[in-house]
């Protein structure tokens, strides 16, 4: 079984910031912003092209999502997607996901944070405590 799929089975544990019955989405482990999340398919895939049309819909509509909390919630300005579908990509984990990676400051200059375990381990409410939680510790 591949390290997502533990965590969808709660066999590992991870910052769990949201789902649906289809997609899982919750904290990037070495983020490279606060609040940096993987969106992914509960079912395992490798790459986001081997899902059906329907299931990249929903994926890419759960992202959307998370965008938009981004925005109008915590008035993160920008935010970066990236997907590296395949090793000959760049892909680590093989199972589909997609990065949301919110901006706040100028990407140049940005230093990566490393979220300690305490903070991977916490019970997060939702996106809402998440954001906020991290967004403290960077300001
Ligand atoms: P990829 O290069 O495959 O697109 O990115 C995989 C991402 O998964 C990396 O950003 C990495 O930090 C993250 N990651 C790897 N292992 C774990 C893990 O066990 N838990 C969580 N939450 N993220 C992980
Ligand atoms: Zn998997």
């Amino acid at each position: 079984m591949c390290i997502f799929c533990k965590i969808i089975d709660r066999k590992l544990e991870a910052a769990w910031v949201y789902e649906t019955t289809s997609i899982a989405v919750f904290a990037d482990a070495c983020p490279s912003a606060p609040g940096h999340v993987l969106v992914i398919p509960k079912r395992h895939v490798e790459k986001v092209t081997d899902l059906t049309e329907l299931e990249a819909q929903e994926l890419y509509r759960v992202v959307f999502l998370v965008q938009k909390a981004m925005v109008d919630v915590w008035q993160i300005p920008g935010q970066n997607l990236q997907i590296n579908s395949g090793a000959i990509a760049g892909q680590e984990v093989m199972h589909a996901h997609i990065h949301v990676i919110p901006r706040k400051k100028a990407r140049s200059g940005e230093a990566p944070i490393f979220v300690p375990l305490e903070t991977r381990v916490l019970a997060v409410k939702g996106l809402k405590d998440y954001f906020d939680h991290l967004l403290e510790k960077s300001n």
